[in-house]
């Protein structure tokens, strides 16, 4: 099996990383200050084929694979997560969800804009009551002559507010559970549709997180997305790739923080030397710093269960954790100072380290 990247991939990673260098980057503190969706680099990002990259051309895609769709949002994530999140629901939640199970009118129609840069697309599935169980799902969609009329909302859709198109799914026969939830496709501007609340976000906020509400929201049948009834199970299968995109994401994060920290501890001083400079040996050797043992393992050891504590509360909000409606994310945000003020944990271990080791 070959792993290695061909010229092209390199190329790829090279004009995207040079994009976000440059565009992204200059303005990633003010964009999550202001939690300010950057719609002017959408059209770069279409030009540059982001914006449909798994898609073959003749869908105005670039014809790529999921290789490349994986370097570029692994390099947008690298200089921001949040460029890297709206890409990834617009390329692999709803547009991929249009290219696997639409029609080819419905491919022309919506998948050829999207895959082009010209609109933008969002994917609803989760509901209040429906996250981790999205089976549960509760917006109903009743068959009415030629359309589809649709109520009930959906919450955390990414590019929610923004999108010109949206994948949703809703019930259309409760009896067969997640065999009678099906997928529609929504257009920005149709009656009885439209975006709720944003939310206000511990991170990725230059990523639109929205609400979006269906108020006898009619849609014609033609916009009905694959068969009836196989909207869930389609959006499992849609899932597989998505989840592809967020181990991308992660990995281009991982990439831009290691690079961050690199740099900084090669660059900051203290006791005269390099912070990347210190072990627990050089320091035991060299310092004595009057600390009792008692005190800092208390420290430590306090400051870093808080921290994973507050990381569990987060995560057992799910989603919830992750917006500003309830305390855990301000917990997760604050307890970090714990680690860091009156002698980092790497200072503590070095104290320790130094009593234990009976030095002075
Ligand atoms: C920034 C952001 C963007 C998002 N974008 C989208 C989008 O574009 N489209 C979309 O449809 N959704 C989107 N989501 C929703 C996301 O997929 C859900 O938040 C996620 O699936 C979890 O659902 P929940 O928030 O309801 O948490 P819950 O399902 O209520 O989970 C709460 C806690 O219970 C745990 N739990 C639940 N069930 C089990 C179980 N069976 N076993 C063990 N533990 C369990 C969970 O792991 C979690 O720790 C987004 C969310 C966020 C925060």
């Amino acid at each position: 099996m070959e792993f290695s990247f061909t010229e092209e991939q390199k190329q790829l990673r090279r004009s995207v990383r040079e994009f976000a260098e440059g565009e992204i980057a200059p303005h990633v503190m003010e964009w999550d200050e202001a939690s300010h969706f950057p719609v002017e680099i959408l059209p770069k990002l279409g030009e540059m084929g982001l914006l449909g990259v798994i898609f073959p051309e003749e869908y105005g895609g670039a014809g790529l694979g999921y290789i490349e769709y994986a370097l570029a949002i692994e390099e947008l994530s690298r200089v921001d997560g949040s460029i890297g999140l709206i890409v990834a629901a617009h390329n692999s939640l709803c547009s991929n969800h249009i290219y696997k199970f639409g029609t080819e009118a419905q491919k022309k129609k919506y998948l050829v804009p999207l895959a082009s840069g010209k609109a933008i697309g969002a994917w609803s599935l989760t509901e209040p009551e429906a996250g981790s169980d999205a089976g549960g799902t509760r917006t109903t969609a009743k068959r009415n002559g030629k359309h589809w009329v649709l109520n009930g909302s959906k919450t955390f859709t990414t590019n929610g507010h923004h999108a010109n198109t949206c994948v949703a799914m809703a019930v259309t026969d409760k009896s067969k559970n997640s065999h009678g939830i099906s997928a529609f496709i929504l257009e920005k501007g149709m009656k009885g549709f439209k975006a709720g609340k944003k939310e206000n976000k511990l991170g990725m906020r230059a990523s639109e997180t929205s609400e979006v509400i269906f108020s006898d929201c009619s849609v014609p049948e033609e916009n009905l997305l694959g068969p009836e009834g196989e909207g869930f199970t389609g959006s499992l299968k849609i899932l597989d790739g998505g989840r592809i995109s967020i181990a991308a994401l992660g990995l281009g994060m991982a990439q831009g923080a290691l690079e961050a920290a690199t740099k900084y501890a090669k660059q900051r001083k203290q006791f005269g030397q390099a912070i990347s400079e210190f072990q627990a040996a050089w320091l035991a050797d060299k310092k004595d710093v009057r600390f009792t043992r008692e005190s800092s393992m208390a420290k430590l050891f306090a400051s870093e269960v808080a921290v994973k504590v507050a990381n569990e509360c987060v995560q057992i909000h799910g989603g919830y954790g992750f917006i500003k409606d309830y305390p855990a994310e301000k917990y997760y945000r604050d307890v970090k100072l714990c680690t860091i003020g009156e002698g980092t944990s790497e200072i503590q271990r070095l104290v320790i380290a130094r009593t234990l080791l009976g030095k002075k």
